[in-house]
């Protein structure tokens, strides 16, 4: 039976429901990226499952939590947030970026094997740390407008753990930057692209770059909802209404990758994990978006994406 894998085991991807495919519930980054501020330190479990009892409120079923080791992972505290508040949240092995795990996981001194290794033992037996829970799904990412040697290893280990397990993989791209070159990456390591998303497309919105990500069988992230700072959010609606009108509405998937304590209701912040529901999705409505065609970008979707291929 194919299956989505999460924290607290495998379910029926027709439970999944509503889905939020790329944020963060517990992170503690390394000191390089938290530059002495506690902004991107998410480390309260009453506040995060307060967030996630939000999202619950607006029909919110499922979170995917792509927090690698280098972001802080706690994969205990994601099985203790889902037991306590009946959010579904799948947890990620994999490593997102050089400048990432720099000083915090020498990636450089792991053999190819051992990357892969690392990747199915999160996958298929647990967690070291948390050895009753299991990843659900890959992280692997690269930087801006380029590659790192160390991140096409990654890549590369990634579609191979994929093949061996039948696991999905999610990536981040830095500012948007090469979502192609990721593709080709991928495509050329044998991966399965139909089991791929690929991150943070709505930092960019580049229309040539987003129909070859769709158009090579993968789906794309506009997971940066909310953040005006990067897009207008009018682009984003656009570019959402746009991939709806010409057909690929089914390679979509919605998030908001809102993984500071300033972005959160519950530790002060917002807009919080309402905001997609209550904000965004009625947005898309107004733009003549069908309810059904909503529904596939944050139901159908997400669960297509997350059950894994029978091995
Ligand atoms: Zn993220």
């Amino acid at each position: 039976m194919s299956t989505v894998h999460t924290v607290l085991g495998e379910i029926d991807p027709s439970e999944l429901g509503t889905t939020y495919v790329h944020e963060h519930l517990l992170t503690d980054p390394g000191e390089h990226l938290t530059k002495g501020s506690d902004d991107t330190v998410l480390d309260d479990l009453d506040a995060s499952a307060a967030e996630m009892d939000l999202f619950k409120q607006a029909g919110g079923r499922a979170i995917v939590e792509l927090s690698a080791e280098e972001y802080g992972r706690d994969a205990a505290g994601l099985a203790t947030l889902s037991e306590r508040t009946g959010v579904h949240v799948i947890a990620a092995t994999g490593h997102i970026m050089e400048g990432y795990w720099r000083g915090v996981v020498d990636v450089a001194a792991l053999s190819d094997a051992q990357l892969v290794d690392e990747m199915i033992r999160d996958l298929t037996v647990g967690f070291p740390e948390a050895p009753h829970v299991k990843a659900g799904v890959i992280k692997v990412g690269t930087s801006r407008d380029a590659v790192h040697p160390d991140e096409e290893r990654m890549l590369r280990a990634a579609a191979i753990a994929q093949r061996e397990t039948g696991a999905p993989i999610s990536t981040h791209t830095t500012a948007g930057t090469i979502p192609t070159e990721q593709v080709r990456i991928f495509e050329d390591a044998g991966a399965d692209l139909e089991k791929i998303i690929i991150g943070h497309q709505d930092r960019r919105l580049h229309w040539d770059d987003h129909l070859a990500v769709v158009k090579s069988g993968c789906f794309i992230g506009y997971d940066c909802i909310s953040k005006e700072h990067y897009e207008p959010e009018a682009g984003r609606i656009a570019f959402t209404k746009r991939m709806i009108d010409e057909g690929f509405g089914d390679h979509v998937c919605l998030s908001g990758d809102i993984a500071r304590r300033s972005y959160l209701t519950s530790y002060g912040g917002g807009p919080g994990f309402t905001y997609i529901l209550w904000r965004f999705v009625p947005w898309l409505w107004q733009e003549g978006v069908s309810h059904e065609a909503t529904d596939r970008l944050l139901i159908d979707n997400p669960a297509r994406l997350l059950t894994w291929s029978p091995r």
